[in-house]
Protein backbone atom coordinates (compact mmCIF):
# COMPACT_ATOMS: atom_id res chain seq x y z
CA UNK A 1 0.00 0.00 0.00
CA UNK A 2 1.34 3.16 -0.84
CA UNK A 3 -0.21 5.51 2.50
CA UNK A 4 1.94 3.10 4.82
CA UNK A 5 4.00 6.54 5.80
CA UNK A 6 3.58 7.44 9.29
CA UNK A 7 1.83 10.36 10.16
CA UNK A 8 -0.42 12.75 7.99
CA UNK A 9 1.58 15.69 6.38
CA UNK A 10 1.91 19.21 8.25
CA UNK A 11 -0.77 20.94 5.95
CA UNK A 12 -3.04 18.24 6.93
CA UNK A 13 -2.27 18.50 10.58
CA UNK A 14 -2.60 22.43 10.08
CA UNK A 15 -6.36 21.93 8.32
CA UNK A 16 -7.16 19.49 11.38
CA UNK A 17 -5.94 22.32 13.89
CA UNK A 18 -8.16 24.88 12.07
CA UNK A 19 -11.46 22.97 12.58
CA UNK A 20 -9.93 22.17 16.08
CA UNK A 21 -10.11 26.22 16.66
CA UNK A 22 -13.52 26.11 14.35
CA UNK A 23 -15.09 23.52 16.80
CA UNK A 24 -14.09 25.91 20.42
CA UNK A 25 -15.25 28.82 18.84
CA UNK A 26 -18.56 27.03 17.56
CA UNK A 27 -19.38 23.79 19.56
CA UNK A 28 -20.17 21.16 17.14
CA UNK A 29 -23.19 18.95 17.18
CA UNK A 30 -23.11 15.03 15.96
CA UNK A 31 -23.50 15.11 12.02
CA UNK A 32 -25.63 11.58 12.28
CA UNK A 33 -27.49 12.46 15.81
CA UNK A 34 -27.36 16.11 16.37
CA UNK A 35 -25.91 15.55 20.02
CA UNK A 36 -23.93 18.81 21.14
CA UNK A 37 -20.20 18.79 21.79
CA UNK A 38 -19.09 16.61 19.18
CA UNK A 39 -19.16 16.24 15.26
CA UNK A 40 -19.68 12.27 15.13
CA UNK A 41 -20.61 10.66 17.98
CA UNK A 42 -19.37 6.86 19.08
CA UNK A 43 -23.14 5.90 18.83
CA UNK A 44 -23.61 7.01 15.16
CA UNK A 45 -19.84 5.86 14.27
CA UNK A 46 -20.83 2.23 15.57
CA UNK A 47 -24.11 2.70 13.08
CA UNK A 48 -22.68 3.65 10.03
CA UNK A 49 -22.61 0.73 7.69
CA UNK A 50 -19.13 0.22 6.41
CA UNK A 51 -19.04 -1.34 2.80
CA UNK A 52 -16.96 -4.68 3.20
CA UNK A 53 -18.89 -6.95 1.63
CA UNK A 54 -18.11 -8.19 -1.98
CA UNK A 55 -19.09 -5.54 -4.64
CA UNK A 56 -18.42 -5.02 -8.92
CA UNK A 57 -15.02 -4.76 -8.76
CA UNK A 58 -16.06 -1.49 -11.72
CA UNK A 59 -18.70 0.28 -10.39
CA UNK A 60 -18.80 -1.32 -6.68
CA UNK A 61 -21.68 -1.95 -6.29
CA UNK A 62 -22.18 -3.79 -3.17
CA UNK A 63 -23.24 -7.80 -4.58
CA UNK A 64 -22.86 -11.15 -3.28
CA UNK A 65 -20.06 -12.29 -5.55
CA UNK A 66 -17.20 -10.60 -7.07
CA UNK A 67 -17.75 -11.00 -10.64
CA UNK A 68 -18.96 -7.98 -13.10
CA UNK A 69 -22.26 -6.50 -12.37
CA UNK A 70 -24.60 -7.13 -15.09
CA UNK A 71 -24.85 -3.39 -15.91
CA UNK A 72 -20.81 -3.26 -16.30
CA UNK A 73 -21.28 -5.88 -18.21
CA UNK A 74 -23.38 -4.53 -21.29
CA UNK A 75 -22.57 -0.84 -20.70
CA UNK A 76 -18.92 -0.78 -19.07
CA UNK A 77 -18.33 2.65 -17.47
CA UNK A 78 -15.08 4.85 -18.77
CA UNK A 79 -13.38 5.06 -15.16
CA UNK A 80 -11.42 2.14 -14.10
CA UNK A 81 -13.15 1.70 -10.31
CA UNK A 82 -15.24 2.75 -8.19
CA UNK A 83 -15.61 2.15 -4.61
CA UNK A 84 -17.45 3.56 -1.67
CA UNK A 85 -16.81 3.53 2.30
CA UNK A 86 -20.43 3.23 3.95
CA UNK A 87 -23.54 2.35 2.75
CA UNK A 88 -25.98 5.64 2.38
CA UNK A 89 -28.56 4.74 4.98
CA UNK A 90 -29.49 5.47 8.20
CA UNK A 91 -26.79 8.27 10.40
CA UNK A 92 -24.87 8.35 7.32
CA UNK A 93 -27.75 9.58 4.59
CA UNK A 94 -28.23 12.23 7.90
CA UNK A 95 -25.22 13.41 8.16
CA UNK A 96 -24.42 13.62 4.12
CA UNK A 97 -28.03 15.66 4.65
CA UNK A 98 -26.30 18.18 7.25
CA UNK A 99 -23.39 18.42 4.95
CA UNK A 100 -24.88 19.10 1.40
CA UNK A 101 -28.04 21.33 2.87
CA UNK A 102 -27.04 22.62 6.26
CA UNK A 103 -23.53 23.90 6.27
CA UNK A 104 -21.98 21.19 8.55
CA UNK A 105 -18.71 21.66 6.99
CA UNK A 106 -16.90 20.23 9.84
CA UNK A 107 -19.08 17.14 9.59
CA UNK A 108 -16.57 16.87 5.92
CA UNK A 109 -13.49 17.04 7.49
CA UNK A 110 -14.23 14.08 9.93
CA UNK A 111 -15.73 12.04 7.34
CA UNK A 112 -13.25 11.91 4.45
CA UNK A 113 -11.37 9.85 7.60
CA UNK A 114 -13.29 7.11 5.62
CA UNK A 115 -12.02 7.80 2.44
CA UNK A 116 -8.85 7.80 3.39
CA UNK A 117 -9.12 4.88 5.29
CA UNK A 118 -11.02 3.30 2.30
CA UNK A 119 -7.71 4.66 -0.29
CA UNK A 120 -5.52 2.74 2.03
CA UNK A 121 -7.33 -0.75 1.55
CA UNK A 122 -6.75 -0.32 -2.80
CA UNK A 123 -3.49 -0.11 -4.66
CA UNK A 124 -4.60 2.28 -7.13
CA UNK A 125 -1.82 4.91 -6.77
CA UNK A 126 -3.35 7.93 -8.31
CA UNK A 127 -1.44 11.41 -9.31
CA UNK A 128 -4.13 14.01 -8.44
CA UNK A 129 -7.33 14.48 -6.48
CA UNK A 130 -10.22 16.08 -8.08
CA UNK A 131 -13.86 16.95 -6.17
CA UNK A 132 -17.09 16.19 -8.41
CA UNK A 133 -17.85 20.10 -9.37
CA UNK A 134 -21.14 21.19 -8.98
CA UNK A 135 -22.50 23.68 -11.59
CA UNK A 136 -21.60 27.05 -11.32
CA UNK A 137 -25.37 27.92 -10.66
CA UNK A 138 -25.68 25.26 -8.08
CA UNK A 139 -22.53 26.47 -6.62
CA UNK A 140 -23.90 30.40 -6.37
CA UNK A 141 -26.99 28.75 -4.70
CA UNK A 142 -25.43 26.29 -2.15
CA UNK A 143 -22.29 28.45 -1.73
CA UNK A 144 -19.54 25.49 -1.64
CA UNK A 145 -19.13 22.31 -2.89
CA UNK A 146 -19.46 19.65 -0.14
CA UNK A 147 -17.35 16.90 -2.75
CA UNK A 148 -14.63 19.71 -2.46
CA UNK A 149 -14.55 19.68 1.53
CA UNK A 150 -14.60 15.91 1.75
CA UNK A 151 -11.83 16.24 -0.87
CA UNK A 152 -8.98 18.48 0.30
CA UNK A 153 -8.67 17.34 3.68
CA UNK A 154 -8.40 13.81 2.17
CA UNK A 155 -5.43 14.70 -0.43
CA UNK A 156 -4.17 16.90 2.42
CA UNK A 157 -4.26 13.27 4.54
CA UNK A 158 -2.85 11.24 1.37
CA UNK A 159 0.01 13.97 0.77
CA UNK A 160 -1.88 13.87 -3.07
CA UNK A 161 -1.71 16.75 -5.07
CA UNK A 162 -5.32 18.29 -4.79
CA UNK A 163 -6.78 20.36 -8.17
CA UNK A 164 -10.43 20.80 -8.15
CA UNK A 165 -9.77 23.14 -11.75
CA UNK A 166 -8.92 20.06 -13.96
CA UNK A 167 -12.72 19.28 -13.92
CA UNK A 168 -15.54 21.63 -14.38
CA UNK A 169 -19.50 20.98 -14.69
CA UNK A 170 -20.61 22.86 -18.18
CA UNK A 171 -23.94 22.72 -17.74
CA UNK A 172 -26.74 22.30 -15.03
CA UNK A 173 -28.26 18.56 -14.89
CA UNK A 174 -31.45 17.76 -13.47
CA UNK A 175 -31.74 15.72 -10.07
CA UNK A 176 -30.95 12.21 -10.59
CA UNK A 177 -33.61 10.99 -8.12
CA UNK A 178 -35.50 8.25 -9.65
CA UNK A 179 -34.23 8.12 -12.86
CA UNK A 180 -33.18 4.22 -14.13
CA UNK A 181 -29.36 4.18 -15.21
CA UNK A 182 -29.94 4.89 -18.51
CA UNK A 183 -31.99 8.13 -17.98
CA UNK A 184 -29.16 9.40 -15.67
CA UNK A 185 -26.59 8.72 -18.29
CA UNK A 186 -28.41 10.32 -20.49
CA UNK A 187 -29.15 13.48 -17.92
CA UNK A 188 -25.22 14.36 -17.16
CA UNK A 189 -24.16 13.23 -20.68
CA UNK A 190 -21.64 15.84 -22.08
CA UNK A 191 -22.06 17.44 -18.59
CA UNK A 192 -18.62 18.06 -17.73
CA UNK A 193 -15.41 19.53 -19.21
CA UNK A 194 -11.95 19.47 -18.14
CA UNK A 195 -8.69 21.04 -18.70
CA UNK A 196 -6.42 18.94 -21.07
CA UNK A 197 -2.86 20.35 -19.83
CA UNK A 198 -3.38 19.35 -16.44
CA UNK A 199 -4.87 15.73 -17.15
CA UNK A 200 -2.51 14.15 -19.88
CA UNK A 201 -1.14 10.87 -18.67
CA UNK A 202 -2.72 11.11 -15.19
CA UNK A 203 -3.96 8.79 -13.07
CA UNK A 204 -7.25 10.76 -11.74
CA UNK A 205 -9.01 10.10 -8.56
CA UNK A 206 -12.22 11.64 -8.50
CA UNK A 207 -13.77 11.81 -5.05
CA UNK A 208 -17.84 12.88 -4.27
CA UNK A 209 -20.29 12.31 -1.58
CA UNK A 210 -22.58 9.52 -2.61
CA UNK A 211 -22.99 7.22 -5.72
CA UNK A 212 -25.64 5.55 -6.88
CA UNK A 213 -25.45 3.98 -10.51
CA UNK A 214 -21.72 5.56 -10.96
CA UNK A 215 -23.53 7.64 -14.01
CA UNK A 216 -22.15 10.87 -12.59
CA UNK A 217 -18.41 9.78 -12.44
CA UNK A 218 -19.11 8.09 -15.84
CA UNK A 219 -19.30 11.51 -17.35
CA UNK A 220 -16.45 12.94 -15.42
CA UNK A 221 -14.17 10.06 -16.52
CA UNK A 222 -15.33 10.12 -20.31
CA UNK A 223 -14.39 14.13 -20.09
CA UNK A 224 -10.99 13.35 -18.45
CA UNK A 225 -9.82 10.56 -20.69
CA UNK A 226 -11.24 12.76 -23.52
CA UNK A 227 -8.84 15.37 -22.23
CA UNK A 228 -5.65 13.17 -22.14
CA UNK A 229 -5.96 11.12 -18.80
CA UNK A 230 -4.63 7.92 -18.41
CA UNK A 231 -7.23 6.31 -16.32
CA UNK A 232 -9.93 7.51 -13.60
CA UNK A 233 -11.06 6.21 -10.40
CA UNK A 234 -13.76 7.05 -7.82
CA UNK A 235 -14.17 7.13 -4.33
CA UNK A 236 -17.15 7.95 -2.63
CA UNK A 237 -17.91 8.33 1.40
CA UNK A 238 -21.68 6.78 0.59
CA UNK A 239 -23.24 4.48 -1.69
CA UNK A 240 -26.67 4.30 -2.30
CA UNK A 241 -28.49 1.07 -3.48
CA UNK A 242 -30.21 1.30 -6.84
CA UNK A 243 -34.02 1.03 -6.32
CA UNK A 244 -33.91 -2.91 -8.01
CA UNK A 245 -31.78 -3.93 -4.61
CA UNK A 246 -33.98 -1.88 -2.43
CA UNK A 247 -37.52 -4.19 -2.45
ZN1 LIG B 1 -24.44 10.90 16.80
ZN1 LIG C 1 -20.67 -3.03 -11.90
Amino acid sequence: MRLAAPGPPTLSKFYRSAWWVIDLLYPPHCAGCGQPGVRWCQECRAAAKEIHQPVCPVCGQPQTGFSLCANCQTDAPRYTALRSCLFFSGVVRQAIHRLKYHRDLGAAEMLSEYLVRKYQTLDWQVDVVVPVPLSSAHLRQRGYNQAAFLALPFALRCGLPYQPSILRRSRSTASQVGLSISARRENVRGAFTARAPLTVGKKILLIDDVATTGATMDACAAALLHAGADSVYALTLAHALRREQQV
